[in-house]
């Protein structure tokens, strides 16, 4: 049997990717492995690259929403067989006990480890991961059920603490929006689009998504908003946000990075409105959302790549050139 894998690998930091090969993973105790079937990109990826997030491991296998059927088992390991399909998210691993953990806040673990950036993700032909952390998924459509991992999942904990808003605003409308906007449509929620201002392609695929309003993200929305989720790195949609939210609305940041927020006038937070960050997900979180999703039922756009094109996949997502989700396919 061979023993090596294909994967795309960042050596520096920032750097790009290049094609290595590597020694297929062995799983430790606690841990399974998987054969890749599907990896979702996502802008964090990006935000890897750039070394806007500065601690990752060197050399690293990115790449956090993998989709693909266990085909090793650690020792210890119970729960999953070989065989069994599995989505690996973001958060990798937390460590059970420090106050976070204990309070049911492990999203916030002082420890925590992440997929694709303090541990090799997912695009590779293997890889290994936590099975306290890897989530049986169905059988469907390995490409489509990648990104729920990630825009799916931290989208939905980004909706949640937009409590029961009716009107949502939703700035950047990429790979997590496109999925949410079908969760609100359900939910039976008004979904208002901004998009990076020209951005035409954008708004026309937000309004085919049920988007009862489309517009740029300098625009105002023609009624105040109940709440807003922010999915654009642009540091400038908060105060847009805020000035388009009603007294007491919330202005939820969805992403990981962001550039910095520009000051601005006590006013656009007066009245109540608030502001927050997501930070990472929860296992609930994810047993929640991957139960849902079929229920709506989520249908994910998505555009394919070859694992040695995940670079190019990057690029285009930088560039605003992919609709949806970029998923990579080894
Ligand atoms: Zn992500
Ligand atoms: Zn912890």
């Amino acid at each position: 049997m061979n023993d090596t894998m294909r994967a795309m690998v960042l050596e520096t930091s920032p750097g790009r990717l290049v094609a290595r090969e590597l020694p297929i993973p062995t799983p430790g105790p606690g841990q399974v492995r998987i054969q890749v079937e599907a990896c979702g990109i996502c802008r964090t990826d990006l935000h890897v690259i750039d070394a806007e997030l500065t601690e990752p491991k060197l050399p690293l296998v990115p790449g956090h929403q993998v989709v693909g059927c266990v085909d090793a088992l650690g020792a210890g390991v119970d729960g999953l067989q070989l065989g069994q399909r599995v989505g690996v998210p973001w958060l990798g691993w937390t460590c059970g006990e420090c106050s976070y953990c204990r309070s049911g806040a492990e999203n916030l673990c002082d420890r925590a480890r992440f997929t694709g950036y303090t541990l090799d993700g997912g695009f590779a032909e293997h890889a290994v991961a936590d099975v306290r952390y890897a989530f049986p998924v169905g059988a469907g459509d390995a490409v489509a059920t990648a990104p729920l991992l990630c825009a799916g999942l931290i989208g939905y904990r980004t909706l949640r603490f937009a409590g029961d808003a009716q009107r949502i605003g939703i700035y950047g409308f990429g790979a997590a929006a496109h999925i949410i906007a079908q969760v609100c449509a359900w939910q039976g929620r008004l979904v208002y689009a901004f998009t990076r201002p020209g951005d035409r392609a954008a708004q026309q695929f937000a309004a085919e998504l049920g988007a009862v309003w489309v517009g740029s993200s300098d625009e105002s929305p023609p009624e105040p908003l109940d709440a807003a989720l922010l999915f654009a790195p642009a540091g400038e949609t908060v105060p847009a946000a805020l000035r388009a939210v009603r007294k007491g609305g919330v202005v939820v940041c969805g992403g990981i990075h962001m550039s910095d927020i520009p000051s601005f006038p006590y006013a656009s937070l007066w009245g109540e409105r608030s502001i927050r960050s997501v930070a990472n997900l929860t296992r609930a979180d994810g047993e929640e959302f991957l139960a849902l999703a079929p229920r709506v039922p989520v249908r994910t756009v998505t555009t394919t790549y070859p694992l040695a094109a995940a670079q190019r996949a990057l690029d285009d997502l930088r560039a605003g050139r992919l609709q949806g989700a970029g998923v990579i396919v080894p």
